[in-house]
């Protein structure tokens, strides 16, 4: 898949789909980029979706997964949705949200290399830099160590990512790439939001959407997920 491939707008329009009635309902941000394959890799994990194009749809889910494609045309297309002031204040609020590539960047707090206009949601405190891998690594693929991610590394597919430059406090780096002399953050994680430069649900790995769907099933319980912490005595 390619850069190309992902800027294609979603071709199908909404079709809630109802994998597991009852649970929180989590939602793809489907105004352009790799909507399907995020909504895939959320149903193979018993979720029920709701594809977001307008800030009614935004209300119905407990948690938002921000996807690749172009964060120039998605800075836009949440403006005139009328999504940027209701997420960015959802987001505030403390709702999960995991953003691949391009979502990543709409989480960052600070873009360089964007649109002048470029919008951002300031929901984990990164600076991040568009495309800025260079020409010949402008798509490739490694194998990466995820910490708190068992079951060995993540084969990871990139594709015109973005390169961190700045963490801020309370930002935990959990994988890095080693590009040249530098170690490059590619998955980070600040509170309830977690990002990567990679594309996990083009490869079909579940491993970061299920540490999403796990903290949108705590925020929706607290007091369950309270209970499930607290250590038994012996
Ligand atoms: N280069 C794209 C951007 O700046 C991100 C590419 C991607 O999501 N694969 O938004």
């Amino acid at each position: 898949m390619t850069a190309e491939d992902l800027a294609q707008p979603g071709s199908r329009r909404a079709a809630d789909r109802t994998a597991s009635p009852g649970g929180p309902e989590v939602g793809v941000l489907a105004l352009q980029g790799d909507v399907r394959e995020h909504v895939r890799v959320l149903e193979s994990l018993g979720c029920t979706v709701v594809e977001v194009r307008v800030p009614a749809d935004l209300e119905r889910v407990a948690g938002l997964v921000l996807p690749g494609g172009e964060s120039t045309t998605l800075s836009l297309l949440l403006g005139s949705a009328g999504l940027l002031e209701p997420l960015s204040e959802r987001l505030r609020a403390g709702m999960p949200a995991f953003g691949t590539c391009a979502g990543m960047i709409l989480l960052a707090s600070e873009v360089l290399d964007g649109r002048s206009d470029q919008r951002v949601l300031g929901a984990i405190d990164l600076g991040v830099r568009r495309n800025a891998f260079g020409r010949q690594l402008d798509s490739f693929e490694s194998d990466l160590v995820v910490a708190g991610i068992d079951g060995g590394p993540m084969h990871a597919a990139f594709i015109r990512a973005p390169v961190v430059e700045r963490v801020g406090p309370g930002v935990e780096v959990l994988a890095v790439l080693d590009v040249a002399r530098d170690r490059r953050p590619v998955v980070c994680r600040s509170g309830v939001v977690t990002v990567a430069a990679f594309h996990p649900e083009v490869t079909g790995d579940s491993r970061l959407h299920e540490v999403f769907v796990r903290d949108v099933a705590a925020a929706a319980a607290p007091a369950a997920a309270a209970a499930v912490a607290v250590p038994q005595r012996a």
